[in-house]
């Protein structure tokens, strides 16, 4: 009988039912945990991973991470008891409303049977098809359910590349993706101009940058001093081609671009957990294997001694993750990252502040060694020092995100502005302190 075909859909409704609750449980969960989980993920690198291991013990955070962790587990798992009991709930009476359901089928053809309206032959084949065909609808159902719920997080992951495509595109994201192209034949510029720029970071509620404009000729040492926050690293990035300004234009030699190749040396440096030889190859991977290049990008910056004293030399590891590794001290960690910025071999090298961990010495033999090294190469540098900045051909000074006063050392200590009155704060620190204590 054709009307037996449709209710066998019918049993399974109940059941198919129970199963798109479930999924709707899943994702919901899912969803719902994402920020928990991250924050949680967070706390297990805090408490068992190195970089936060010194201050958890000499603040004794311990207890209070643990504490922490615990409570967040404990909110997951209820979250998770929750879900489970909903889905199980659902399952036990879709089930149970599937099985009524068979249960009626059954009883019909049973009263048909009796009824003498289903022959014997017809009512067992009929018995026999009815459960296969529940099988294979069961199966069927699960499967849409599971692509169902595949779905949603698919869809979850589009969202998420489109978003990024279109950060790609949008003014201050990064989209420079240029900036690492391959070395050979680099077309450097003579002139490296921000015309008006003002920026704005994505979300952000107030311009960081407005209407700077500057000029840097190719080889120029070029330092910006400011107090934080005042937009030096935002400028620095936009030089780069790292953000796009949201105002105004960068122009190379006239047209619109971003330097083709930058080395750059953030303060939060990355240490990577290879060797000394990777951790400086890695400033420029195309040539990694140039170990003499290596070699001389880690003379240049002062890390060769260190590097080549170590066990293994250029290859030993720079991490205790590893047993045969070591680790560095701050000042040989800047070093090694300078070396990476100076493997580069670009014409624009931007410094954020890589000296700080660098005794004074160091530093002077660094910037004699900056000068010297690549002529034609332009050098932008953030840096709190003073007696390093005032060697650099042109100083900006930013406050608020505009530029205040720009000139060499000279210029502007003979102005008598901001730039004076901070260089003679941080060398009268120097001149006045007294070095003659009692007894020497
Ligand atoms: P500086 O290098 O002079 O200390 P920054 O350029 O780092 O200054 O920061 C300038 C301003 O931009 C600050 O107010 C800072 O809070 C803000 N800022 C920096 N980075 C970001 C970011 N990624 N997102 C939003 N605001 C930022």
């Amino acid at each position: 009988s054709p009307v037996l075909l449709p209710l066998v859909v019918l049993v399974y409704a109940p059941a198919g039912l129970a199963l798109m609750v479930r999924t709707h449980q899943e994702v919901r969960f899912v969803r719902g945990m994402t920020r928990h989980e991250r924050e949680r993920g967070y706390l297990v690198s805090l408490m068992t991973e190195r970089f936060a291991a010194n201050e958890i013990r000499v603040f004794a955070l311990a207890g209070e991470l643990r504490q922490r962790y615990e409570r967040m587990t404990a909110d997951y798992m209820d979250d998770l008891r929750v879900t489970k009991q909903r889905q199980a709930k659902a399952i036990v009476a879709g089930n149970f409303g599937s099985l009524a359901l068979a249960a009626l089928v059954l009883g019909s053809m049973a009263l048909l049977f009796q009824v003498g309206r289903l022959p014997l032959a017809a009512a067992v084949a009929s018995l026999i098809a009815l459960q296969q065909l529940t099988g294979f609808v069961s199966l069927a159902s699960f499967g849409a359910c599971q692509l169902h719920e595949a779905g949603v997080f698919l869809d979850d992951y589009s969202v998420f590349l489109e978003r990024s495509q279109a950060a790609m595109t949008e003014p201050g994201s990064g989209g420079a993706s240029d900036g690492s192209a391959a070395l050979a034949g680099v077309p450097t510029f003579q002139t490296l101009v921000a015309d008006k720029i003002g920026f704005r970071y994505p979300g952000g509620a107030a311009a960081v940058l407005n209407n700077i404009s500057l000029q840097v000729k190719a080889g120029q040492v070029v330092a910006l001093v400011g107090e934080n926050g005042s937009g030096k690293t935002t400028l620095a990035k936009i030089l780069a081609g790292l953000y796009r300004p949201t105002n105004g234009r960068l122009l190379l030699d006239g047209n619109e671009a971003v330097p083709a190749s930058v080395a750059v040396l953030f303060q939060d440096f990355v240490r990577y957990a290879f060797s000394g030889a990777e951790n400086i190859g890695l400033g420029d991977s195309a040539r990694l294997d140039r170990r003499s290049d290596i070699e001389a990008a880690a003379r240049s910056a002062g890390a060769h001694d260190v590097l080549a004293g170590l066990s293994d030399g250029y290859d030993t590891r720079l991490t205790r993750q590893f047993e045969d590794g070591v680790d560095l001290s701050v000042g040989q960690w800047q070093r090694v990252a300078i070396a990476r910025a100076l493997f580069r071999d670009s014409a624009l090298i931007i410094l954020d502040e890589p000296t700080a961990a660098l005794d004074p010495r160091a530093e002077a033999q660094l910037f004699d060694t900056m000068r010297t090294l690549g002529a034609g190469r332009t050098v932008i540098l953030i840096s709190h020092r003073f007696s390093t900045v005032r060697n650099a051909d042109l100083i900006v000074v930013l406050a608020a995100g505009t530029i205040t006063e720009h000139g060499t050392h000279h210029e502007l200590m003979a102005r008598a502005g901001t730039y004076a009155e901070l260089f003679n704060l941080q060398a009268s620190a120097f001149v006045s302190q007294p070095d003659a204590r009692p007894g020497q």
